[in-house]
């Protein structure tokens, strides 16, 4: 059989690898794209996803940019973070400290994902749901993929958006080190008594780290990184919002569980390289952090942004100049979310003498600071 020959072949329709796509295919792009178990588009309006990201302003307008965006009906923004330390730091600060009007949008995974697919249904992408590749070969003049159902594709560029278990990035060679937590991120979202305000609040508790996110509606979001997810998944509903409840401190009254509790394991995943002759890795493939920051995928968005950036109006979409110079770009900025985001996760566990104190005076003489407020401000916002 002859094989199916693209531009670009994209393994893995998440966020991701559904958006690269879709960018590519502006871009002018011939684009296949695989994914294993593609989104339900259905009954969306049917009950909360537990699963929400803080997307960036400058990833809402790539998205939007792809008229991508879901509707405002389910929409959160982040106007301020409230950010406590675990012996009476505190740091505080908002959007408006950087002239915005959000520092992140509060958007759920469904929501996001069915928005991408609505717009890939209709655009010129060859989308290839269910299928799952058997064997992947690449040389200098391009990569090719042979299928489970034994069809044959083969691309100038082939990308591996296939999340944190990459089954690309192992079929390319490309080592990663992988760095377990020993945590896990547990999700759920509640009803809650009180205003939220658009206030993000997070507690450093030591050993663990709570964050509640404000969604549409007086609703919040938790990720609560701990190293004991079954004490948690194990609580009847009305204990659980009890026990979330007082972790934060009554700080928005009385919680109601809208949503079961779902975990996943925190791990820092970090290959050596992330491109390859013909092939190059893009989201969770090429990277993880820890979700203190909320920051896994605006990582991701900013990957494909730049990488369809970088490949339009190219005529060879595997050349190894470009894949090099997207992998230097995107090296500096991932290096400093992994970095950031271990160390403040590295600092907040340690429990040396004196630790304590200094990282909670750290937090209340930054927030003493404006400058470095606003510099906050700015970097959450992804200036
Ligand atoms: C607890 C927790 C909370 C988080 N909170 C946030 C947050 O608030 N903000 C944030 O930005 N990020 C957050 N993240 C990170 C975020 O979930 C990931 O960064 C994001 O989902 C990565 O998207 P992706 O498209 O790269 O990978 P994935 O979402 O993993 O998508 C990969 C896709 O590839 C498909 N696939 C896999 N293998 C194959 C194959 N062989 N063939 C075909 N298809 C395949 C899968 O079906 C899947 O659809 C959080 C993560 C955790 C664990």
């Amino acid at each position: 059989m002859k094989a199916l020959q693209y531009d670009v072949i994209v393994v893995g329709g998440g966020l991701v690898g559904a958006s690269l796509a879709l960018a590519l295919d502006r871009a002018g792009k011939r684009v296949a794209l695989l994914e294993g178990r593609p989104p339900r588009l259905e009954g969306l309006d049917q009950g909360w996803d537990a699963r929400i990201y803080a997307v960036s302003p400058a990833n809402r307008r790539f998205l939007e940019s792809l008229d991508a965006w879901p509707g405002a009906e389910r929409l959160g923004a982040i106007e301020a973070m409230d950010v406590r330390g675990d012996a009476g730091g505190r740091i505080q600060f908002a959007a408006s400290d950087a002239g915005e009007p959000a520092l992140a949008w509060i958007a759920e995974n469904r929501w996001l994902l069915a928005a991408l697919w609505r717009r890939l249904a209709a655009s010129g992408v060859d989308c290839l749901p269910g299928l799952k590749p058997q064997a992947l070969s690449a040389d200098a003049l391009g990569a090719a993929l042979t299928l489970d159902d034994g069809r044959r594709l083969s691309a100038a560029l082939l990308v591996g958006a296939d999340g944190a278990n990459s089954w690309v990035r192992e079929q390319a060679g490309l080592d990663a080190s992988v760095k377990p937590y020993g945590q896990s991120g547990v999700v759920a979202n509640f009803d809650c008594e009180r205003p939220h305000g658009g206030v993000a609040r997070q507690w450093f508790t030591g050993d663990s780290i709570l964050a509640w996110l404000p969604m549409a509606g007086n609703r919040i979001s938790m990720v609560w990184s701990t190293s004991d997810p079954a004490r948690l998944l194990e609580l009847p509903p009305e204990q659980l919002a009890e026990t979330v409840a007082a972790a934060g401190g009554q700080a928005l009254g009385e919680l109601a569980v809208i949503t079961p509790a779902a975990a996943f394991p925190l791990r820092l995943i970090q290959p050596e390289r992330v491109a390859a002759e013909r092939v190059v890795l893009v989201g969770d493939a090429a990277h993880t952090v820890h979700p203190l920051a909320g920051q896994g995928v605006n990582l991701g968005f900013q990957d494909a942004a730049q990488l369809a950036a970088l490949l339009a109006g190219e005529r060879d979409a595997g050349d190894w100049m470009l894949l090099r110079r997207y992998e230097r770009q995107r090296r500096e900025a991932v290096k400093t979310m992994q970095l950031g985001c271990d160390g403040l996760f590295q600092l907040f566990q340690a429990k040396a003498p004196g630790l304590p104190w200094l990282r909670n005076t750290g937090l209340n003489l930054t927030n003493c600071l404006k400058p470095l407020k606003r510099q906050f401000a700015r970097q959450a916002i992804g200036y």
